[in-house]
């Protein structure tokens, strides 16, 4: 039930109803939809103006955000660290291991290589720091396969190195007789007097005097393929397989310390100087086979031997005198 309204009319000394307009309702209407609106975009204004006021968790997500960007800046710089470490180790195992163990270098691009095709990194896409993430992670990921390539790496240089000290504990490498003072080296390899013949004959092995029964050693590692005097001249010998192309002969001996098949240690005493066979004296004739061809024992006493030592038996091995065969 609406109100009817009346005022006073002094003229007419009655009554009247207040005739309310339509238009004028509507004005206010409008007006105070006006004023709301104004109202709100003041607040508006204010509240885009004056500073944020965070609540606790905010604060708390806003620091721990601060500190994960610390840190990924500290991994990276921990990162660098280690990228320097493993490019040393890199550099030492191109420029010296390999190449000590005469292995091709590995090339920087196939150590460094990333993961191409597919996008390993798409999930990290899409948010404010995924740039920062996306780098540390492909960092991570191209440090790791570096030290997976320089694991692999050494482990074929393990395998060379153990195949380089085989090779090296077989190759003849010391004097097959006692010679401290070098003075049993009688005769060197190359052109002599043939002792019974007294024409020049060349001379295949190194003649070591000594007493009969000085022992003999084994010059390398390797397997006694024979120990018997059916090679004419030689009288008694022995013959070690010392694989890699490499065999050593023992001429002329009195007694054997080893049979055949046996296998030996360089250093091992095989068998003692005699004078078996075609041989002048008690003497220990010395040969080294390579591929079957005998070539000169002189260049495998290094294991023994100081350089000055070593120019002095070359001398006395090079002197035009006789052999003891
Ligand atoms: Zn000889």
């Amino acid at each position: 039930m609406s109100k009817v309204k009346y005022y006073y009319d002094s003229e007419t000394l009655s009554y009247k109803k207040i005739e309310r307009r339509k238009g004028r309702r509507l004005g206010i209407v409008m007006l105070s939809i006006l004023s709301s609106f104004l109202a709100g975009f003041i607040l508006l204004v204010i509240y885009l103006n004056i500073p944020q006021i965070e609540t606790p968790k905010e604060k708390t997500l806003k620091r721990e955000l601060q500190n994960m960007k610390l840190q990924y800046g500290l991994l990276n710089k921990k990162m660098n660290q280690v990228q320097d470490v493993l490019a040393n180790i890199e550099d030492r195992d191109n420029n010296i291991y390999r190449l000590y163990f005469e292995a091709n270098p590995i090339p920087e691009e196939q150590r460094k290589a990333g993961f191409g095709g597919i996008n390993r990194y798409k999930e990290l896409e899409g948010f404010d720091n995924s740039s920062l993430i996306i780098e540390t992670t492909k960092r991570m990921d191209i440090l790791t396969k570096q030290i997976v390539v320089q694991s692999r790496s050494l482990d074929e240089l393990a395998e060379l190195a153990k195949e380089k000290g085989n090779l090296l504990a077989s190759v003849p490498a010391i004097q097959p007789v006692k010679n401290e003072d070098l003075r049993r080296i009688a005769s060197g390899y190359g052109w002599r007097t043939d002792p019974f013949t007294k024409v020049k004959k060349f001379h295949y092995g190194m003649d070591f005097t000594a007493p009969r029964g000085t022992p003999v050693y084994a010059t390398g590692d390797g397997r006694v393929t024979r120990a018997d005097n059916r090679s004419t001249g030689y009288g008694n010998h022995i013959r070690i397989d010392h694989g890699y192309g490499y065999t050593s002969l023992y001429g002329h001996l009195y007694k054997y310390n080893v049979r055949r098949g046996q296998t030996v240690k360089r250093g091992d005493v095989i068998g003692f100087v005699g004078s078996t066979g075609r041989s002048e004296a008690p003497h220990l004739h010395y040969e080294i086979f390579k591929d079957e061809d005998r070539i000169n024992p002189i260049n495998f006493y290094y294991g023994n031997l100081s350089p000055e030592e070593f120019d002095e038996i070359l001398e006395k091995a090079q002197q035009e005198n006789q052999s003891l065969d």
